[in-house]
């Protein structure tokens, strides 16, 4: 019937829409049709590896059903001309009472998820066919073992039964037995519990157990397309950003039985060690047993290596076969196969999961095998993994006392006392003690004590959670969701399997695996910044194979790349780390912190000039001072460019707190010795405060309202670089100028700033080439970035800004207040501030890259906000073909990577 069916969906009308597949017809790259179960069944089946006949049920009849509430009208009949075909094939009908045909229905989405139903093994078999079966196999005891194993699953997944009253009636009947496993239950015991079985599905579901083979079946999948539905499904799609429009494929597999007896059993392997990505044997396998056993730790399975002790004929055969799936997805790949008797069938297999260290190694030692290229290897790692392998953690070797596990939400290695709410975060930490904040969950109200804190542990939430945003926008470790955990806020302590956790207790927390540790573990640095940093060589004979992955990686990475990668670094020490993990330039100095410390009384006396004496008088002090910080910053990024942007924070930031300068006035007033200076001071903090900081007096406006201030600043770069070309370095300095909304302020500011720099040329001789350009941070500046770029040598886009201004929201304010919820009701799958909000900061970025260069072709372009060290953004960068990115000197190398995996064109790989 389904022969002369197109196996692809046919593009028009419903009719020809097909709905149904034999394991023959698909293949793994069908994966969003069939799921990635099905897809890979449908692969390994045409390689010619054993795997039991049967057929997929498609992800769009899985639509379809949740969308209308019914299957579609054509499922029925595609599914009965299936599985005609198949007990043609087997020599046996579904449930036949003499000699039955048994399948498994398996859920299957495109990615494996947690949450949807579970598997339902041995479906056919009823209180006829059990005989048939005991009949054909010639064993009563293993009949009886699958029909009790089938109504214990239908009654749970399909039937909603609470599974534990299944597991105390088997307890009983062992108990009563006097055995410890269930191995050693006969088959009469089977059958006293299979009549106890049916019996707790008639009282808790009023119906009984449906002895009709195809209803069994058809419940089944009605039960697998609903598990998309599930809340732990939803929840973990939304966690894990999967839309939650694919739906789920069914898969009907004909039975193969590894319960038949001790020539048989069942097992999992993988190709290699998804921990350490070496190859060998990895996997366990379980003698006389079916299905999950193997996993759910019913008895004590062995090691894959000695099922050559047990079957050496199978065991080869699986050899073979494990080194066929390699060979065939270039990939290590995990599998699942049962051995029937001495025959080896093949269940599942998928690229498998790997830790962060395993992807870099996999990749590399592939290459080494001649199974992918180098442009491949890049694309199987992700700068993610990257930011992963460059944390401090935890001391492998340390003795260790793990009391529990949570989500792994913002990664790091954090050691401190328990404490258990904000204010004591606050004191213990200003009294110079480390503290890991416990709460059951965050809430805005927390923002200081996690601020305060090394790292965050909550029992309860996603990893949508507050404590979980907050703390990612923070880098501040966090592991979140650790349910095992009891936390008395109250009584000030937690509970964890009888272990007590008081305040004060020192506890480990590992975000990056979410392990809770009790007492101090110790922290090592990671290799891989070790080699960044030049401490540790990639060539050396002692060096740790990781490293030396990395290096391949990163080494292929830089080749292939189109985009710059520099720094955001204000000071040489900054520089010069950045430039060691290989920073080409810094493409964001802030100039404000050379105005704190010791400088900041300067900055005052600048803020109160009443004169223009006194203030020429403050800018002549600052001036040294500022051109001695450049010249550092030049000497330490000699030969690369460094943009150096003028001064941006509202000037509040730099006069003393409100508050406190009021108190100090009144106080001294009631004394009566009122200090003139505090009294002035106090006008000035009056007068320059501001409701919106952030949208008020700052940047260029501040340039244009306070003379002198951007002239002294230009003047220190300018001179700073005749130092440096006098002492015959090679300084690239670029001035750029924040917060432009108009082209008219970018005017002013150059021609002043030009005019500064023909004086310096002159005084000193030297000629200088200074370029001198903008942030592109405001909307409208975005918008007029055709008239902008006529003034502005280059553009750095300062998406933080634009971020908060297109949206309209400050993120200090935002992202601790309502973002959970935004995050949680799917307004945006991650944070703005995270990832650049393509559709609309992006496509102002897009627009004003386009509008500048027809203005002005050679414009150089780049980002200094945040995004420039996101993976995602990196792409979007690339894209829209921006010059570089310039991020924190800790991303660069995910910078790095990921621009290089922008421009390397190989595609197709099964990584996410
Ligand atoms: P999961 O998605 O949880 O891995 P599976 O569909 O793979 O679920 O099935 C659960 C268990 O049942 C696995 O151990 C699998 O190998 C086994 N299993 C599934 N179908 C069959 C079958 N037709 N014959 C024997 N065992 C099966
Ligand atoms: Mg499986
Ligand atoms: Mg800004």
């Amino acid at each position: 019937m389904s022969e002369n069916k197109d196996p692809h969906v046919a593009e028009s009308g419903l009719e020809s829409v097909k709905f149904v597949y034999d394991f023959t017809e698909g293949n793994k790259d069908l994966k969003d049709l069939l799921g990635g179960k099905g897809a890979n069944l449908a692969e390994m089946t045409n390689l010619g590896l054993p795997v039991p006949p049967g057929f997929t049920i498609s992800t769009e009849a899985c639509k379809t059903y949740l969308d209308s509430g019914d299957e579609p009208a054509a499922l029925r009949d595609e599914v009965s001309a299936h599985l005609d075909a198949l007990e043609e094939r087997m020599g046996k009908k579904l449930g036949q009472a003499d000699n039955p045909l048994l399948v498994s229905v398996r859920s299957g989405a495109k990615f494996s998820m947690p949450g949807m139903m579970d598997t339902v093994l041995n479906i056919g078999l009823s209180d006829k066919s059990v005989k048939g079966l005991a009949e054909q196999a010639g064993d009563e005891r293993f009949a009886w073992d699958s029909y009790r194993r089938l109504i214990q699953m239908f009654g749970k997944t399909v039937l909603a039964v609470d599974g534990d009253l299944f597991e105390d009636a088997l307890e009983a009947a062992k108990t009563a037995k006097k055995v410890t496993v269930d191995t050693d239950l006969e088959a009469a015991d089977l059958k006293k519990l299979v009549t106890k079985f049916k019996k707790i599905v008639k009282t808790e579901c009023g119906r009984d157990f449906p002895q009709d083979p195809r209803e069994q079946m058809d419940l089944a999948i009605h039960a697998v397309f609903d598990s998309w539905n599930t809340d732990r499904a939803k929840l973990y799609r939304r966690q894990e950003r999967i839309p939650h429009d694919l739906g789920t494929a069914v898969n009907i597999c004909s039975m193969v039985f590894g319960n038949l007896g001790p020539d048989s059993g069942t097992g999992v392997a993988f190709t290699r060690d998804p921990a350490s990505g070496h190859q060998g044997v990895y996997g366990d396998y379980l003698q006389n047993a079916q299905g999950e056993d193997v996993v759910a730790g019913i008895r004590n399975t062995v090691p894959l290596a000695e099922l050559e002790l047990i079957d050496k004929k199978s065991y080869d055969q699986l050899m073979q076969i494990m080194e066929t799936l390699e060979n065939h997805y270039k990939d290590l790949c995990d599998i699942e196969f049962t051995i029937e008797r001495g025959q080896l069938w093949m269940l599942q297999t998928r690229v498998g999961k790997r830790t962060a260290g395993a992807a870099f190694r996999i990749a590399t030692q592939l290459v080494d095998q001649g199974l992918i290229d180098e442009a491949e290897a890049l694309q199987r790692v992700t700068g993610a993994q990257l930011a992963q392998l460059m944390f401090p953690r935890f001391d492998e070797d340390a003795k260790v006392e793990q009391i529990g596990r949570g989500i792994a939400a913002s990664p790091g290695a954090a050691v401190g006392k328990a404490v258990f709410d904000s204010y004591t975060a606050i004191k213990w930490s200003r009294s110079g003690e480390k503290v890991i904040l416990i709460r059951r969950e965050t809430n805005p109200d927390d923002l200081d004590g996690m601020i305060a804190a090394e790292g965050i542990l909550t029992s309860r939430g996603g990893k949508t959670s507050h404590a979980a945003v907050v703390a990612r926008g923070m880098g501040k470790t966090c592991v979140c969701g650790a349910e095992d955990l009891e936390v008395d806020t109250k009584r000030r302590r937690l509970t964890v399997n009888g272990t007590i956790v008081e305040e004060g207790d020192v506890v480990s927390i590992d975000g990056s695996t979410g392990k809770v540790y009790l007492g101090e573990v110790p922290v090592v640095p990671s290799p891989v910044v070790e080699y960044f940093e030049g401490r540790m060589h990639a060539g050396a004979d002692d060096a740790d194979e990781l490293v030396a992955a990395v290096h391949r990686i990163m080494a292929y990475a830089d080749r292939v790349r189109r985009l710059r990668v520099r720094a955001n670094a204000d000071n040489a020490e900054d520089a010069l780390r950045a430039r060691r993990f290989g920073a080409q330039g810094i493409g964001l100095c802030r100039t404000e912190h050379m105005f704190l410390g010791d400088r900041r009384e300067q900055v005052e006396r600048l803020i109160l000039a009443d004169t223009d004496a006194e203030r020429e008088e403050s800018l002549k002090e600052l001036l040294p001072r500022q051109k001695q910080d450049f010249i550092e910053l030049f000497e330490a990024m000699d030969g690369l460019p460094v943009t150096v942007r003028l001064l941006d924070p509202p000037l509040h930031e730099f006069l003393p707190d409100i508050t406190e300068l009021s108190v100090r006035v009144a106080l001294a007033e009631s004394r009566k010795d009122s200090n003139e200076n505090d009294l002035r001071l106090l006008q000035a903090v009056h007068r320059l405060h501001e409701q919106n900081p952030m949208l008020g007096l700052r940047g260029v406006r501040l340039g244009l309202v306070i003379p002198g201030l951007f002239t002294m600043q230009v003047r220190a770069i300018a001179e700073a670089a005749a130092e440096r070309k006098n002492a015959k370095g090679d300084p690239r300095a670029e001035i750029m100028i924040p917060l432009v909304g108009t082209v008219q302020e970018l005017e002013i500011v150059r021609d002043e700033a030009e005019q500064v720099i023909a004086e310096v040329q002159q005084q000193t001789g030297v000629d200088l080439k200074l370029s001198l350009g903008t942030m592109i941070e405001l909307p409208r500046a975005a918008l007029t970035a055709g008239q902008i770029a006529e003034a502005a040598e280059f553009f750095s886009f300062g998406t933080n800004d634009l971020t908060q201004t297109v949206w309209g929201f400050s993120r200090d304010d935002v992202e601790a207040s309502f973002f959970t919820a935004y995050l949680e009701k799917g307004i945006f799958g991650v944070s703005p501030f995270e990832t650049i909000d393509k559709d609309g900061v992006g496509k102002l970025v897009r627009d004003a890259v386009k509008a500048g260069r027809a203005t002005r072709p050679d414009l150089k372009l780049g980002v200094c906000g945040e995004h420039g060290g996101d993976p995602e953004s990196v792409h979007f960068f690339h894209e829209v073909g921006l010059d570089y990115v310039s991020c924190s000197p800790f991303r660069i190398p995910v910078a790095r990577l990921e621009a290089g995996r922008a421009a390397s064109t190989s595609k197709g790989s099964d990584h996410r």
